[in-house]
């Protein structure tokens, strides 16, 4: 039996069906490489051990649970450690899908080791704390669109799957959770600086309230960047496509400034 760590975020989910559902919400086709991010005691793994057309990786950081992992399957795949820290061709080589139930208090920042993985991560499916999952399917507009929302969005399509209530969990999360899709979408490359374009949309949403003229204010850009009508509005009613064009209108200015 192991008992479930809160500080590694262990919520064991207890429901067959949710699970079985969020193990067919996958889109890996045969031959590819599938990854299961904190499999603890093997919840989701019991379905995905089920596809012999696939192939599964897991990456589970407790002891205790890659102990329990090895003796139930023997011939699964287990690399023990931080999936936050480990050097990512331990864990994949090539594109690779994405599944878990994350743990909630580092979901954010998987999602960011995503991004720098973005040409080979194909698609994710996870469970996570529900305003998380709000926050990376909203769109421009709403008070919880934010960084991981247009970042993700840049390169991958978000489906809302379901919302998963606490009762399901043991021990239960004080939170609601939801279950999201990313596909990543045809865009290889956003065709501007993607460097810069991550640093504009970073610090327009730290300064959310103020316009984006006195939130890139520190990022010390060409004085005529600073006139362009755009600046009047706030980072959350910007699309990632304005976030695009504004990104090239500020390489444009630079470039000219050099010149
Ligand atoms: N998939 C299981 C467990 C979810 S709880 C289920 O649905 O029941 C989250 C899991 O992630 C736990 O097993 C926890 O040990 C693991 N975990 C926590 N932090 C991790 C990290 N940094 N890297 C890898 N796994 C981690």
């Amino acid at each position: 039996m192991v008992r479930p760590k809160k500080h590694l975020g262990q919520h064991f989910l207890k429901d067959q069906q949710t699970a079985r559902k969020i193990t067919e919400a996958l889109t890996a086709g045969p031959g590819e490489s599938v990854l299961e991010i904190g499999p603890g005691t093997g919840v989701l793994t019991q379905f995905l051990v089920q596809r012999p057309d696939i192939s599964l990786r897991v990456i589970e950081i407790d002891r205790e649970s890659v102990a329990f992992l090895q003796r139930t399957y023997p011939a699964l795949a287990i690399v023990e450690g931080d999936f936050l820290e480990i050097p990512w061709e331990a864990m994949a080589t090539g594109p690779v899908h994405i599944i878990g139930n994350f743990p909630y208090n580092i979901s954010s920042q998987i999602f960011f080791r995503v991004l720098a993985h973005r040409q080979e991560v194909r698609s994710v499916v996870c469970m996570l704390q529900k305003e998380v999952a709000d926050r990376i399917a909203e769109k421009e507009g709403s008070k919880t669109y934010g960084i991981l929302s247009v970042l993700l969005q840049a390169y991958y399509t978000v489906d809302y799957l379901f919302k998963v209530p606490p009762g399901v969990f043991h021990p239960p999360p004080k939170v609601m959770s939801a279950v999201i899709r990313l596909v990543r979408n045809e865009r290889e490359h956003l065709g501007c600086d993607e460097a810069l374009f991550q640093k504009v949309v970073k610090q327009g949403f730290n300064n959310r309230r103020k316009t984006l003229r006195n939130a890139l204010k520190v990022l010390a850009f060409p004085a005529d960047v600073y006139s362009l009508p755009v600046m009047d509005k706030r980072a959350e009613q910007l699309s990632v496509d304005d976030f695009i064009n504004l990104t090239r209108h500020i390489q444009d200015r630079e470039r000219a400034a050099r010149i």
